[in-house]
């Protein structure tokens, strides 16, 4: 059985250093300095593995992937934004675990191989080391290889949640600003719509949580779905679909459509991709 969940009474209480050690100051620190942080209180940006800091900006996750599943998303975008934190956000614990460790190991041979990390088969030295759930048997392994690409993965990280009760606990207003959902569990069953993980509740909270001019991507394969998404989207104020022509200059389109590891067995099956982004607009009560 699924351990319990834990999640903090209020975003400035989340410790994200765990996660993005990186980022954050975990030891040698007085302890007035230590997590959690106060509200309103900037975290501090720590030097990263090379000596030299990731990023000047003070370290505040800022894209977030709902049930993101192995992860195929988060490991594609971590060296396109090196200086942005992602969190992946995920129910299923084998699943969260995998993930884990799949970017432990990728931290690892990143930090220790540094510019020969592009020749290693990460994928399969992951297998080697680490004994992936049963379940993921036939979705990551599939023959591919993992490759690092220049860059880093310190930026990368998988929790535990459930995102349609928790989501706020976690992220400020306006806090992030992307949020993926990407070949979301289709819940054919009408009984069953309500754990969908668009719906105009939800949808509340993704407003919440993304800062105007913020993008929501969804994307699957079942068209019962899609129809679904764009219903609740287009109804909703806060959300206007960005035209397709727009997306192209978006490098973070191609990722999600083709680097999650259900996209691809999608792709392997020749199924339909049904992509639909959304800008979250301005507040009509701030304008
Ligand atoms: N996005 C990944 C991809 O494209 O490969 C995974 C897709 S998989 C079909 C859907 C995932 O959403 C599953 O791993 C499931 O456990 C997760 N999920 C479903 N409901 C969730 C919830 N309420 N909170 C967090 N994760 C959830």
């Amino acid at each position: 059985n699924d351990m319990p969940l834990e999640y903090p009474v209020r975003p400035s209480e989340q410790d994200w250093s765990d996660h993005f050690p990186a980022y954050f100051r975990t030891q040698q620190q007085p302890a007035s300095a230590a997590r959690p942080l106060s509200p309103g209180a900037e975290p501090q940006a720590k030097r990263g593995p090379a000596g030299s800091a990731h990023t000047a900006q003070p370290a505040r996750v800022e894209f977030a992937d709902i049930g993101c599943g192995y992860g195929g998303l988060l490991v594609a975008l971590a060296p396109l934004y090196p200086s942005t934190l992602m969190v992946g956000m995920e129910i299923r614990t084998k699943l969260v675990d995998y993930l884990q460790r799949r970017i432990h190991a990728l931290r690892t041979f990143q930090h220790a191989l540094g510019p020969a990390a592009e020749r290693v088969d990460v994928r399969s030295k992951l297998r080697a080391e680490f004994a992936a759930p049963d379940s993921t048997e036939g979705l990551h392994d599939n023959g591919e290889t993992e490759r690092l690409v220049p860059g880093h993965y310190d930026n990368i990280a998988a929790m535990r949640i459930n995102c349609q009760k928790y989501l706020p606990n976690f992220f400020e207003k306006a806090q992030l600003t992307k949020l993926f959902i990407l070949f979301a569990d289709p819940h054919f069953k009408r009984r069953k719509h309500k754990a969908r993980i668009v719906s105009a509740t939800m949808l509340a909270e993704y407003a919440y949580v993304l800062r105007p001019g913020g993008v929501l991507y969804t994307i699957t394969d079942v068209k019962d779905l899609a129809d679904w998404n764009t219903k609740h989207l287009d109804a909703f104020p806060l959300f206007e679909r960005i035209p397709d022509d727009e997306l192209e200059n978006d490098p973070a389109v191609p990722c999600v459509i083709n680097s999650t590891e259900e996209g691809k067995k999608v792709a392997r099956n020749n199924g339909s991709k049904y992509l639909a982004c959304y800008r979250r607009i301005e507040d009509p009560a701030n304008l």
